[in-house]
């Protein structure tokens, strides 16, 4: 069975449903009941289980995780991938808007991963963590947001290296430009939404189940010997600086630099 935090919408929903078509059993995590009625439909049939909890909240963690024991079974899996961005450039960004991305963000998945590891440890498993590209680059007037999702990289490197003696798995994934709830507001702008595809060398923007394939990939027996790795998904966005820098021959170019 496996447990994803913020499984409630977007990129966590679509991981859900796609350990459900798997056949597994799915804790959810979140601060909010899912209003969706497909996940709805799920808990009906027993599939997917709903815990309201913060992931900052060790306290709550400690009951959730233990009821998730109780109520669906010993955890094979967890994906930590309850996020928050909060824009603001460095210089007048405020402490608290900091603590919060970095609390979420990264100490949630250090708080879930540790409850988690003690039943992961007895038999063996696997973790994934949401980062994202903002982990591999910096982004603009999100400084506390990448440098959290840096981090997130740092610490599956670490679990890994420390959980491996359990045949514990843990990795990242660390999507690109995804259509989620999270960004709606900007995406559904269709100038936005056809500036940024333009952008990215695969012409569009990912879709949730794109991240979901990846991590039902990771989790899988196809991926017994990955641990400690970062995989970008990003439609080939992140390697394509050097395309925009101007004046530059793209063909026939002899001695071009
Ligand atoms: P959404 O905002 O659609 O979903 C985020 C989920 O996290 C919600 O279910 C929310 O539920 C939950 N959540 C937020 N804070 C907490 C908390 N304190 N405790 C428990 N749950 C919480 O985001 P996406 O689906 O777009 O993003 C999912 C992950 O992917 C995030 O980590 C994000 O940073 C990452 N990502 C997304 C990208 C994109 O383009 N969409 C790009 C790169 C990375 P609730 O409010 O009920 O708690």
């Amino acid at each position: 069975m496996a447990v994803v935090t913020g499984g409630r919408r977007g990129i966590g929903q679509a991981i859900v449903e796609r350990f459900v078509r798997e056949g597994a059993r799915v804790g959810v995590f979140c601060r909010k009941k899912a209003s969706d009625e497909t996940l709805q439909q799920l808990e009906k049939q027993g599939t997917v289980f709903f815990y309201q909890v913060d992931v900052t909240d060790r306290v709550m963690l400690e009951e959730a995780f233990a009821r998730v024991n109780k109520e669906i079974g010993e955890l094979d899996i967890l994906v930590n991938n309850a996020g928050i961005t909060m824009p603001g450039r460095l210089e007048s960004l405020k402490e608290d808007q900091w603590d919060r991305v970095i609390d979420v963000n990264l100490k949630g998945i250090f708080l879930c991963s540790q409850i988690a590891v003690k039943t992961l440890k007895n038999k063996g498993g696997s973790i994934v963590n949401i980062s994202s590209m903002s982990g591999m680059e910096p982004y603009e007037g999100m400084g506390a947001y990448s440098s959290s999702k840096a981090g997130v990289i740092m610490l599956t490197r670490q679990m890994a290296l420390e959980w491996a003696q359990f045949n514990v798995r843990v990795n990242a994934v660390c999507p690109g430009i995804i259509r989620t709830p999270l960004n709606e507001y900007l995406i559904a702008d269709p100038e936005i939404h056809a500036a940024r595809a333009a952008l990215i060398p695969m012409k569009r923007i990912g879709k949730p189940t794109e991240i979901a394939n990846v991590v039902a990939f990771l989790v899988s027996e196809e991926a017994s010997y990955i641990t400690g790795q970062a995989v970008l998904v990003d439609g080939g966005l992140l390697g394509s600086i050097q395309s925009h820098i101007k004046g530059r021959p793209v063909s026939k170019a002899k001695n071009s630099c």
